[in-house]
């Protein structure tokens, strides 16, 4: 006898997910289909900056729909015009290609890097990246990355990518020749388990680049739009990169990307990137809804603050079990624990209706809803609290 498929099986196997099948969500909860309710400190990987389908999300998603989906990316659309207009005018940078992932926005960035070395730098077109560091899954990005458990996949990886050591401005400068054409980093390497560039280091990097005439790359897919309590991460430096890729809170959970540049560094010409979806009204007109609310000095003191709030309580739950520093920036968060605890914790979180991320074995990951309330993050601390109080009690009884 054959037993009918189970519903799971039509998906491609890709990765451990848990049993339970999502179904709505708002602001910072979300439920399953038995009608359990989750609190949620992961949004889909720092994507829904204003939580599950805020309203203004929906209200512009719909407005469009009714209007225009896809006219053709060879074609104006307003949305498009609009957005890339906003974000030019809220950043240092002067164009924009809008892409619908964060990894076909950083495939875009080395594209333009290299097209900017045939021009203006003899051909040059190695890209020094760094180790830890995480610019996305397609063959070229995943080259750039510096993540360990990639080395071995995919060979042979797309070549002219060498790494260097985050803060170690030594160890970029040592890097530099004549096939050098850019510099590419996460400010905060999220998926290395949130581990920031100083503003000192990101100060020298753009000296050391300045001064050898190469491109500076700031891949602000996680850092982006608001999460760290500045529009942009690399304002805290007080430097202006030439290149900045945006993903994940720009769609505030729908596929929509960016790829921003300064004058000098948009350099493709006519033939030399393009894309079916990119920058279609339907996508940019969540994107102007979200930036409309990010971009405004309450929405960002209220995340700093937030942020703040967080941290203090991160460090006073550290502090209660033993734990590590609590590092990051705005409601880009770890908490270091120690111990390879991390899978562990997420499973029983899970189970207790709280989403929690370890991105390394000793971390626990927080990117909850830009707009999280101080209610909300005292429910997930009482929860952490709980699971921690009980994996010490199990440690002492082992
Ligand atoms: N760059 C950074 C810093 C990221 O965190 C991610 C995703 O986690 C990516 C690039 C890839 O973005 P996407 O998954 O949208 O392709």
């Amino acid at each position: 006898m054959t037993t009918a498929p189970h519903p799971y099986d039509a998906l491609m196997d890709i990765t451990a997910r848990p049993p339970a099948v999502f179904v709505r969500g708002e602001g910072s909860w979300l439920w399953d289909d038995s009608g359990k309710r989750y609190l949620d400190f992961v949004q889909g990987w720092a994507v829904n900056c204003l939580g599950h389908s805020p309203p203004c999300i929906a209200d512009a998603l719909a407005a469009q729909a009714k209007l225009l989906l896809t006219p053709s990316p060879a074609f104006y659309n307003g949305p498009s015009l609009k957005l890339a207009q906003a974000l030019v005018a809220n950043s240092c940078f002067d164009r924009v290609f809008f892409a619908n992932s964060g990894a076909e926005a950083n495939e875009g960035a080395i594209k333009l890097a290299r097209k900017y070395g045939v021009l203006h730098k003899n051909g040059a077109h190695e890209i020094i990246s760094f180790a830890g560091g995480f610019h996305g899954r397609t063959l070229a990005t995943m080259s750039a990355s510096g993540k360990k458990a990639f080395e071995p996949l995919f060979e042979p990886k797309v070549p002219g990518f060498r790494k260097a050591e985050l803060n170690d401005i030594d160890s970029v400068e040592r890097l530099i020749n004549n096939k050098t054409v850019a510099v590419m980093l996460e400010p905060i390497q999220g998926e290395a388990g949130v581990w920031p560039a100083t503003d000192r280091f990101l100060q020298e990097l753009r000296a050391l680049t300045q001064q050898h005439g190469l491109l500076l790359i700031f891949d602000e897919i996680q850092t982006g739009m608001g999460r760290t309590g500045k529009l942009f991460h690399y304002e805290h430096a007080g430097i202006e990169p030439d290149i900045m890729t945006l993903g994940k809170g720009i769609g505030g959970g729908v596929p929509l990307a960016a790829l921003l540049a300064t004058e000098k560094a948009s350099c493709f010409e006519h033939g030399d990137q393009g894309g079916t979806f990119n920058g279609n009204p339907l996508m940019c007109a969540v994107g102007l809804a979200v930036l409309e609310q990010v971009v405004t000095l309450e929405f960002l003191q209220a995340t700093v603050e937030a942020g703040r709030h967080l941290e203090t309580e991160l460090q006073r739950l550290s502090a209660r079990h033993g734990l590590g520093e609590v590092r990051g920036r705005g409601l880009l968060l770890a908490l270091d624990l120690k111990l390879p605890i991390g899978a562990s914790i997420v499973a029983q979180a899970f189970e207790q209706g709280l989403l929690l991320n370890s991105p390394q074995p000793d971390a626990l990951r927080f990117m909850p809803a830009l707009n999280v309330s101080r209610e909300e993050i005292g429910a997930m601390i009482d929860g952490l609290d709980g699971i921690l109080t009980k994996a010490g009690a199990a440690r002492l009884v082992a």
